[in-house]
C-alpha cells in the first residue's frame, strides 16, 4: 500500500536544493530524485529520466537543453531566482514545458548589494577596513581621500524591478539617474539613453541590472569601459556574461576605469579569483539575494508553483 502510494507520487528531479523546511515539504509531497547529491548523474538520468515530470533548480544552475531532451515527460521547471538565461525557455515552450521563476521577492536585497558595492568601491570601505587591521592608520596616518556619491551620475543598464529599486535608493543620495534598455520604460521620469555608449560617457557609475543571455552578451566591452572613463565605476549585479571580463580586467589593471563592484562573474565560482590581485575592485560571491528571509521566500515560491501545477491551478510566476 505504502509503496503503491510512493510510486503514485509525482517524480521530481532536484538539480539544486531548496531551503530545509521547503525541502522537507517537497520530500513529503513528491518522490524526489536528488541529482544534486548523486555521484553518477548519467546513470540516474538513464534510469529515471522517463519518470520525471518536474524539475527543481535555480537560475544559476539552470537546466541544460541536453537534459531537457532526456526528460520526455517533463511538464514543469520550477526555478529559484529571477534570471533564466541558464534554461532553454524557447525549447521548453516548444515542448509544452512550463517554466517558473521567483521575481520581486529578491529585488530589495539585490538592490541593497548594488548600493553596498557602489559605496564600498567609491568610498574605499574594504581599503579602510584593511587600513586599520594592518596598522596603516597608526603608522601612516589617514587613508587616501575617496570620491563623493552626492552630485554624481548613475547610469542603469536595464531599468526593471531591480534597476528601479537601485534608482530609488540613490535618488535621495543626491545622484542623477539615467538608463539604457531596449526601449524607454513607461513608468519612470529618468532620462532614457538609446545608446549605451552615450550612457557610459554620461555616467560616473554604471550599474548593470539587465538579464544575461545572448542579447546582452558582452554588452559591456572595451569601448563602453573607455567611455565610462578613469573616474568611472562599474557595478554588476546582473550576470557575468553581460561584461567582457578580460576587457574589464584590462581596464582595471590600467586604471582606465576607477574601479568595479562585482557580484557576478563569467564562470562561477572560479572566475572570482581572476580579480583577486586587483585593488580597485570589490568582490561579492553572487550572493545579492543571499539572505535567509529572501531565500526562504524564493524556496516557498518554488514549492507554491509546483503545488499550483500539480493541482491544475494557474502558476504564480510563469515565464512561458
Ligand atoms: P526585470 O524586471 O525583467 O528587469 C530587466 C530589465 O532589463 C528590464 O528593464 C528590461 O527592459 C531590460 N532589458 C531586457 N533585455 C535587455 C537588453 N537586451 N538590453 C538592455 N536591457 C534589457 O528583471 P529584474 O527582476 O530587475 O532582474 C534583472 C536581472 O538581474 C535578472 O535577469 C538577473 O540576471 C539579475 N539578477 C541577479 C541577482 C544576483 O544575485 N546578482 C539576483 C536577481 C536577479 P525591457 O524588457 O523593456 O527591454
Amino acid at each position: 500500500m505504502t509503496s503503491d502510494l510512493a510510486t503514485a507520487l509525482p517524480n521530481v528531479l532536484v538539480i539544486w536544493p531548496n531551503r530545509p523546511s521547503q525541502m522537507a515539504h517537497l520530500e513529503a509531497t513528491y518522490k524526489l530524485h536528488r541529482l544534486d547529491l548523486c555521484s553518477n548523474p548519467e546513470e540516474m538520468i538513464e534510469t529515471i529520466g522517463d519518470s520525471i515530470t518536474a524539475v527543481v533548480t535555480t537560475g544559476i544552475k539552470g537546466l541544460s537543453s541536453d537534459l531537457i531532451k532526456r526528460l520526455p515527460n517533463l511538464k514543469i521547471v520550477a526555478s529559484s531566482g529571477v534570471g533564466y538565461d541558464s534554461i532553454d525557455v524557447a525549447l521548453c515552450s516548444e515542448l509544452g514545458i512550463r517554466v517558473t521563476n521567483t521575481p520581486d521577492i529578491l529585488t530589495d536585497d539585490v538592490a541593497d548589494i548594488a548600493i553596498a558595492l557602489m559605496l564600498a568601491q567609491r568610498r574605499g570601505i574594504v581599503l579602510g577596513d584593511r587600513w586599520i587591521r594592518e596598522g596603516c592608520w597608526a603608522q601612516q596616518g589617514p587613508m587616501p581621500l575617496t570620491s563623493s556619491i552626492r552630485g554624481k551620475r548613475l547610469g542603469v543598464v536595464g531599468l526593471g524591478r531591480i534597476g528601479k529599486a537601485i534608482a530609488a535608493r540613490v535618488e535621495p543620495m543626491g545622484v542623477e539617474i539615467a538608463y539604457f534598455g531596449r526601449r524607454p520604460q513607461a513608468d519612470t521620469v529618468y532620462d532614457f539613453k538609446p545608446e549605451l555608449i552615450d550612457l557610459a560617457h554620461w555616467a560616473d557609475i554604471l550599474v548593470l541590472a539587465c538579464p544575461g543571455g545572448e542579447a546582452t552578451h558582452h554588452l559591456i566591452n572595451a569601448e563602453v569601459l573607455a567611455a565610462l572613463g578613469t573616474n568611472g565605476t562599474l557595478i554588476n549585479v546582473a550576470r557575468g556574461s553581460v561584461v567582457d571580463q578580460q576587457a574589464l580586467i584590462d581596464a582595471l589593471t590600467t586604471n582606465s576605469i576607477a574601479g568595479a563592484g562585482l557580484d557576478v562573474f563569467t564562470t562561477e565560482p572560479h572566475d572570482g579569483q581572476a580579480f583577486a590581485g586587483l585593488e580597485n575592485v570589490v568582490l561579492y560571491p553572487h550572493h545579492s539575494s543571499g539572505t535567509i528571509e529572501t531565500r526562504d521566500a524564493m524556496a516557498q515560491l518554488v514549492v507554491d508553483n509546483l503545488e499550483a501545477h500539480f493541482a491544475g491551478r494557474a502558476l504564480l510566476t510563469a515565464i512561458n
